[in-house]
């Protein structure tokens, strides 16, 4: 549906700078949308955004008309996650009734690859769809508009670090669990549990000292640990990587983990808070093979500390559980080595080739790389270096998944079928070699 009463209709040129921007005053009255690429880290972060004074939505419409937009608003050969979003805005804002009162929210990693460009396409599309009147914030560490009224407090960043922190050990408990319950629905009302907890917390001004993190974590790992669950049948163990939007986000990877799960496997989908750390590494290889920024650098090596005394806490909280605890970052960084250099940091970069080593190691050999159309860093990160995994891991069990407009999510189900019949056939090759 296109806004045909748009006032300022074609007065905005997407090229010119002049765009509607988010002021202070906006604060109080505009919803500001927020696609959905997480559901635990996104409603604890839904949590903190509104206790800071914010007024906020996260984006929960689906269904082809989401497709239908974005094909209408973004050329076709843009990557698939930059259409997605795009049509899931024009789709959302296409059954409004407060559009004067609304601000649109993208995340941008500020790279090389075309996520800087997300904003441009997005502001473009708004106006061609007659919503060009909308402004649109970008959230970005890499100061990619300095006059927005979307204000970074420290309160504002201590928060959403731990949130990070916390989704990541939730989103990783409940997929240690979540196939193997007794009881149908324990592992999500626990998951519900803590979300509560910990913004209940976070509103009454606890949840992010190191103190409190601690004590968190280590209660989580101990109720998901008395969780009622029957170990006593192997399961197929699925990593998956990919693209962040696409491996992330339902709607992009057709609920990919909930399929997996309704075929009896167990689901490791690496954390975002690996993605950050992958951010602040590059800053520093940046400047080490580079000579660039050498003031980033050295903030980075900053922030690699502060995060990783956190991500210490989150290993330590499940030392006396039956769950093995994630590896270290820095672990995971070094076994891309030999295999694709760090200087490989497009997109997901070298990350994506770690994560598939890591899972490996880790007993997760089938793995799914999810590969949104037009991403060209990707398939030379993903698909490119299945071969050389595959010659490492003799057991490496990876199937590449292409999400496109076009792409049926019953082929995508067919394929990855085939590859856990290969999964549940090693199953019980094992099972017999033990016997
Ligand atoms: S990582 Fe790939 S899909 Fe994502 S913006 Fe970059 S090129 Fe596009």
């Amino acid at each position: 549906m296109e806004n045909n009463n748009c006032p300022i209709k074609q007065e905005v040129d997407p090229m010119s700078f002049d765009y509607p921007r988010f002021k202070q005053d906006m604060v109080k009255t505009h919803t500001i949308l927020i696609p959905n690429m997480l559901p635990i880290h996104m409603t604890l972060i839904e949590n903190i955004l509104t206790q800071q004074g914010y007024k906020v939505e996260i984006m929960r419409n689906e269904g082809p008309d989401v497709v239908t937009e974005g094909l209408k608003y973004v050329h076709n050969d843009t990557c698939y996650p930059a259409l997605l979003v795009i049509g899931q805005f024009i789709d959302n804002l296409n059954h409004r009734n407060d559009l004067d009162k609304v601000v649109l929210l993208i995340t941008q990693t500020g790279g090389g690859c075309r996520a800087s460009n997300y904003l441009h396409l997005l502001r473009k599309a708004l106006i061609k769809a007659g919503y060009g009147y909308i402004p649109v914030v970008s959230l970005n560490m890499s100061n990619l508009e300095k006059d927005s009224g979307f204000k970074y407090t420290p309160k504002l960043i201590f928060k959403l670090v731990a949130a990070i922190t916390y989704g990541d050990e939730l989103m990783y408990l409940r997929n240690k669990c979540q196939t193997y319950e007794v009881n149908k629905g324990d592992t999500k009302a626990l998951t519900d549990k803590w979300i509560k907890d910990i913004s209940y917390q976070f509103e009454h001004k606890h949840g992010t000292s190191y103190k409190d993190i601690k004590k968190n974590l280590y209660n989580m790992c101990k109720d998901f640990d008395n969780l009622k669950l029957d170990l006593s049948h192997k399961k197929p163990k699925v990593g998956i990587v990919g693209e962040i939007y696409i491996k992330y986000a339902a709607l992009g990877n057709n609920h990919l983990e909930d399929f997996l799960v309704s075929q009896d496997a167990e689901v490791n989908v690496p954390g975002l808070y690996g993605f950050l750390l992958y951010c602040f590494y590059n800053n520093i290889y940046d400047y080490e093979l580079y000579g660039k920024n050498k003031k980033m650098s050295k903030i980075s090596k900053f922030i690699l500390w502060y995060m990783k005394r956190r991500e210490t806490l989150m290993r330590d909280a499940m030392k006396d559980t039956k769950f093995t605890p994630m590896n270290y970052f820095h672990h995971t960084k070094d076994l891309s080595e030999g295999v694709l250099d760090h200087g490989t940091k497009m997109g997901e970069g070298w990350l994506l080739t770690a994560e598939m080593m890591e899972l490996t190691e880790e007993g997760y050999e089938n793995i799914i790389c999810a590969q949104p159309f037009g991403c060209l860093p990707n398939h030379i990160c993903g698909k490119g270096v299945m071969k050389k995994i595959k010659q490492i891991h003799k057991e490496a069990n990876i199937v590449a998944i292409d999400y496109d407009p076009s792409a049926t999510k019953v082929n995508q189900e067919n394929r990855i079928k085939l590859m856990l019949a290969i999964a549940k056939e090693r199953i019980k090759d094992d099972d017999k070699a033990e016997l």
